[in-house]
């Protein structure tokens, strides 16, 4: 019997770019060393006494059952600390505050809490697509906003359309930015919010790189403008800021109406995030400054490395403040992302994602992640130097 899959697993976009695949496996097959500078992963481990409050979780009999889908109220108000301190945002716990199984399963279930088949979410280009795609399988529209280095990666939301605007439910935000490590400030902040409420638009803001910042840069949460809660949702996550991507744990904050709506859109499909783990990520958000700090001087050190070979090869680069990513305009004369990339992969065997793998406006740059150990980082900028000088390097 064929088996017919439903058009929203059928509608699923192709790998983009299955030659840079292709690529790694034939240099893998010729015995090249390759070394992917890809992923944006931290590859350093989590904070030991983080470890040390899972693991003693783990014996307690009461960890072992169904935890709640809204999580644990001590969770709750943990979370709703860390924002007072934080960001000076202050959190009713009972109602605006919501544990997840890593920011990800939010911002894909909350697209079932705003999105009838026909309405429209606005997303950034280039972006991160899980936005777009769980507004696909809520039967949503997407239109996308093109991003531009001139306006520092910040969209032009006075350049939306009015029947766009009109039909859009939610305009996804996400700064610092994943891939264009931008960053935005109060001020744009206060603008998107000024808009959302003139045209009716929910906010949902991804504050997923809330702590991974350089230079004294500290990042703002999008509720510490007046009156965002009426209108903005956060979603934001242990994952990045102290090497938890492993643990699932995340959590939504703002308004809440639309905090509630995931939560009952979540009690029907899930069973919450385990309570060891919400223990764990307690004893992270408890004393959050040391680890966070240690982490950040070494991905800084890796952003200044990076940027040196990258201008060497020629490539426009503004050192990011904030995120795990170096985002590179290709030199002039190079056209396409993916075949630069190629090229790379084919003279050096090391790895870059091609921008336009991250919507059409990314087209014209590569991201690099500083998620790479040090040691094979800098093997593959030694490797990148080398090809920057003309020399032959594999
Ligand atoms: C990594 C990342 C996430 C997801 O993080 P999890 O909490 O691990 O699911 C969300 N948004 C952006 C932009 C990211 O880069």
């Amino acid at each position: 019997m064929p088996v017919r899959l439903a058009q929203r697993v059928q509608q699923l976009p192709p790998y983009l770019f299955a030659r840079i695949s292709q690529l790694i496996a034939e240099k893998r097959a010729q015995g090249v060393d390759v070394i992917s500078l890809g992923i944006g992963d931290p590859d350093l481990p989590t904070p030991p006494h983080i470890l040390d409050s899972l693991k003693q979780a783990a014996d307690d009999p009461a960890n072992h059952r169904y935890p709640e889908s809204d999580g644990l109220p001590e969770f709750r108000r943990a979370i709703a600390q860390w924002y007072s301190d934080r960001h000076g945002v202050e959190l009713d716990p009972d109602t605006e505050v919501l544990p997840l199984i890593g920011s990800k399963e939010g911002i894909g279930h909350f697209a079932l809490c705003l999105i009838d088949p026909g309405d429209v979410a606005l997303v950034t280009d280039p972006g991160y697509p899980v936005y777009e795609i769980g507004t696909m399988f809520a039967g949503g529209e997407t239109v996308r906003l093109p991003l531009r280095e001139e306006d520092g990666w910040l969209p032009r939301l006075d350049e939306v359309p009015a029947d766009v605007a009109r039909r859009a439910q939610v305009l996804w935000l996400n700064y610092p930015n994943n891939p264009t490590g931008a960053i935005a400030d109060v001020a744009f902040f206060e603008q998107a919010i000024a808009w959302a409420k003139e045209h009716d638009v929910v906010i949902a803001h991804d504050l997923a790189y809330a702590d991974v910042a350089f230079d004294g840069y500290v990042p703002p949460s999008i509720l510490e403008v007046e009156g965002a809660r009426d209108v903005a949702i956060e979603f934001n996550s242990l994952s990045k800021s102290f090497n938890m991507t492993g643990w699932r744990v995340g959590m939504a904050v703002g308004n809440a109406t639309l905090v509630n709506a995931l939560m009952r859109v979540k009690t029907n499909l899930d069973s919450g995030i385990p309570q060891a783990i919400q223990q764990m990520a307690m004893t992270a958000l408890a004393d959050p400054r040391d680890a966070v700090e240690s982490h950040n001087a070494i991905y800084q050190r890796r952003r200044d490395r990076t940027v040196e070979v990258l201008r060497a090869l020629g490539l426009r680069v503004h050192p990011p403040k904030a995120s795990l990513y170096v985002w590179a305009r290709l030199p002039e004369g190079e056209r396409s992302s993916a075949d630069y990339a190629a090229r790379l992969i084919d003279a050096t065997g090391v790895v870059v994602t091609p921008g336009a793998s991250y919507g059409d406006a990314g087209e014209g740059y590569i991201r690099i992640s500083l998620t790479t150990p040090d040691d094979r980082l800098d093997e593959a900028l030694d490797r990148l130097g080398r090809f920057a000088r003309g020399e032959q390097v594999l």
